[in-house]
C-alpha cells in the first residue's frame, strides 16, 4: 500500500521514533501525543482496520507486544490503555490497523 503512512513508515521511508521491533509488528511514538506515554502499534503488513483482521494469532501477538512495551515504559503497575480506534465512528483516521498504548497519567471514563 504505497499511500498508507504506517506502510510507509514501516518501510523506513518516512521517518519516526520507532520504540520496539518486532515479528511483523513495529511501535512508535504518535506524533500527537495524548499522554506522557503514547506509543502506536502496528503490523508492517498493510491491514486497514480490525474489521479486515483476520488472522488471529496477529491480534494476540499485537496485545501482548503492547503489554510488554508498558513493562518496558515502567507504566504496567499503574496501570495503562489500549485503543483500536475502528473506521469513522471509531474515530479512525489512519487506515492501517494500530494499537494505541497510553499511560503516565490517570485515564478518563468514558472516552469522547
Ligand atoms: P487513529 O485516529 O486511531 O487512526 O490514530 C491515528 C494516530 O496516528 C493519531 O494519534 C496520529 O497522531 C498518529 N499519526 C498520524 N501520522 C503519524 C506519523 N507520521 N507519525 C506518528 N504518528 C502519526
Ligand atoms: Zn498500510
Amino acid at each position: 500500500m504505497s499511500g498508507c503512512i504506517f506502510c510507509r513508515i514501516a518501510a523506513g521511508e518516512i521517518p519516526a521514533q520507532v520504540v520496539k521491533r518486532g515479528n511483523g509488528i513495529l511501535a512508535f511514538t504518535d506524533q500527537n501525543p495524548q499522554a506522557p506515554t503514547h506509543l502506536l502499534i502496528i503490523p508492517t503488513m498493510h491491514i486497514g482496520s480490525l474489521n479486515d483482521a483476520k488472522d488471529t494469532k496477529l491480534l494476540g501477538e499485537l496485545l501482548s507486544f503492547a503489554r510488554a512495551l508498558a513493562e518496558e515504559k515502567g507504566i504496567a503497575t499503574r496501570g495503562y490503555r489500549v485503543v483500536l480506534n475502528t473506521n469513522p465512528d471509531g474515530g479512525q483516521t489512519v487506515f492501517h490497523l494500530h494499537l494505541h498504548l497510553l499511560g503516565g497519567r490517570p485515564m478518563t471514563w468514558p472516552p469522547g
